[in-house]
């Protein structure tokens, strides 16, 4: 089947991109490996985007998943694998089929960075997690930490601190890359304990996480937390494994592209927080969707 578009990714950037592409009546498939809405799901409340106040991140992208889809955009969940070249159309292979395009945009942002202990992935559903929003409420009244101090850790601290007994808010250094207003607003809680310098260096389980146990990073003590729950929230990593051979990925295996979201690939465009950029937040994952979209109908009607 041909698209004239097709995006690889349903975030908030994939999903402006198939908006902008349909407005310029182009045909437009969007590959999806799991649910429409990204990243942008693990936040309870956005609260920097223009026009509304507060919004869920998963009523936003609902929202946009309905208007991309008023709009003619055809939405698929198979895990796109590759791309490739034939008769100057590209092909994007997923875990079922083949989908021919024009040009195709690389939205695939981003996922957790894992702390990379011993059981970590055993214990996920079992006390670690990597999504307040998602798994916060199976923690009411007990106790939790979050490690990492972006505005993801800060974020779900916040959002914990309403359900949780306790908090502990467990960080490497003792300043935060995510926004001071949080910093503050957690500050102010009476059950959040902000643990500086440290690290989590052990995961203590039976069946399920019942300890953690965390370095100093000054003196080297050693600490052990009696939890139930653990949030990491490290960052992310970009999902672009799976196009390396076609597009050139900097030492992070972020996408290199500037402002106008063209990769190394020509008929490839990049949108989101996959590319090489400096601020990932959701007004410039949306940005970069309408610019990669523009530039895709540039390319597609210059080569009809
Ligand atoms: P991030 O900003 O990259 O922060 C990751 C944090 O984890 C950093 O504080 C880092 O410590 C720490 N870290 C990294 N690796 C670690 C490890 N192995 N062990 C312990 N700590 C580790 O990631 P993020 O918070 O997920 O945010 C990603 C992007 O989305 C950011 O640009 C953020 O602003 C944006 N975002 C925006 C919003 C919003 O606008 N509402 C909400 C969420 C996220 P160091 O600081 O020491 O490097």
């Amino acid at each position: 089947m041909y698209y004239d578009i097709i995006v690889i990714g349903a975030g908030p950037a994939g999903m402006t991109a198939a908006i902008y592409a349909r407005r310029a009546a182009k045909t437009v498939l969007v590959l999806e490996a799991v649910n429409y809405g990204g990243q942008i799901l693990n936040t309870p409340d956005i609260e920097n985007y223009p026009v509304e106040a507060h919004i869920s991140g998963f009523d936003f992208a609902a929202k946009v998943y309905e208007q991309a889809k008023a709009l003619g955009a055809e939405f698929v969940f198979e895990k796109a694998v590759g791309i490739c070249e034939e008769d100057g159309k590209k092909v994007v292979v997923t875990t079922k089929n083949r989908y021919e395009a024009g040009a195709v945009i690389l939205a695939t942002g981003s996922e957790n960075r894992k702390l990379g202990l011993e059981d970590e992935d055993k214990l996920v559903g079992r006390g670690v997690s990597y999504c307040a929003t998602c798994d916060g409420n199976f923690y009411r009244k007990k106790v939790v930490a979050v490690v990492g101090g972006g505005n993801t850790a800060l974020e779900d601290a916040l959002f914990l601190s309403d359900l949780a007994e306790k908090v502990y808010l467990i960080h490497r250094r003792d300043s935060f890359r995510g926004e001071e207003t949080n910093v503050n607003r957690l500050k102010e809680k009476g059950n959040v304990e902000f643990v500086y310098h440290a690290n989590v260096t052990r995961l203590i389980a039976e069946k399920r996480l019942k300890a953690i146990e965390i370095t100093d990073k000054l003196d080297g003590s050693v600490r052990t937390i009696e939890l139930n729950g653990l949030f990491v929230a490290v960052g992310r990593v970009p999902e672009n494994q799976n196009f390396a051979s076609l597009v050139k990925l900097d030492d992070s295996g972020y996408v290199v592209a500037g402002e106008d979201c063209h990769t190394s690939c020509e008929g490839i465009f990049v949108a989101g927080d996959n590319r090489t950029k400096t601020l990932r937040q959701l007004v410039t994952a949306t940005a970069d969707g309408a610019m990669a979209a523009t530039e895709a109908v540039k390319y597609i009607n210059n080569i009809g």
